[in-house]
């Protein structure tokens, strides 16, 4: 399946009831400050060509950021952070993620989710995970020369190591712990790394302070370049 038809499968996808009707119900209701907009309110598709080195997962798409413009981390204040970072490194042709058409152009970075519509309180259920694993299978047989993966929290990083398991990669045993800043080199694969998600919630309690964030960039812009 080439990358084109992976997206084009996964933007009609109606699998998960509840995400389903969340994902609607935001874009028929919107944000007041976004009311003039049209909503995306469909599945999130990753971002980034099909050439990446870096491979980036997050959670799942904000309610009024991924959900409301159809672009990964674009119009909330989570893509603030992380394209701020990727530009700092190279990686972005711009600090910022407005919306689809502003420009935003990556290099050699992918940016997914292992879930791939906005759910309730950000929280998915274990089956909701369980139905959209293939999509992020999928993407790591596509994406084959990846060297590099930042997982943005702990669900990330459970939800990478499954589909990655899922698609033949080895992960060590014991199986790595997750910590801001740890990076594994999982065996015959890419480098792991781990931050926290720069969420509103970790951001403004400074539990992620954008130094923090950088470093990983830092650290993950080093091994691409070995
Ligand atoms: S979360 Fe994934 S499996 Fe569920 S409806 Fe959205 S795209 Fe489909």
């Amino acid at each position: 399946m080439s990358l084109e038809a992976l997206d084009a499968a996964l933007v009609e996808c109606r699998a998960c009831p509840r995400l389903v009707a969340w994902r609607e119900k935001i874009a028929a209701e919107k944000r007041a400050a976004y009311r003039d907009e049209t909503y995306w309110g469909r599945p999130v598709p990753g971002f980034g060509p099909v050439d990446a080195k870096l491979l980036i997962v997050g959670l799942a798409p904000a309610a009024h950021g991924g959900n409301r413009t159809g672009r990964m981390f674009t119009g909330d204040r989570s893509g603030d952070v992380l394209y701020a970072a990727l530009h700092a490194v190279g990686l972005a042709n711009q600090p910022t993620s407005t919306h689809i058409g502003d420009g935003l152009a990556l290099h050699g970075t992918r940016i997914t989710a292992p879930v791939h519509c906005a759910p309730p309180d950000n929280k998915p259920t274990p089956s909701e995970f369980k139905r959209c694993r293939p999509y992020l299978v999928q993407e790591l047989k596509l994406f084959g020369d990846i060297k590099v993966v930042i997982v943005l929290g702990k669900i990330a990083f459970d939800a990478f190591l499954t589909a990655y398991q899922e698609k033949g990669g080895v992960v060590p045993k014991p199986r790595p712990k997750f910590g801001h800043g740890v990076a594994v080199d999982l065996p015959g694969g890419p480098r792991l790394i781990c931050s926290y998600h720069p969420s509103q919630q970790n951001t403004f309690t400074g539990k992620l302070t954008r130094p923090m964030f950088q470093d990983i960039f830092d650290q993950a812009k080093a091994a691409l370049s070995e």
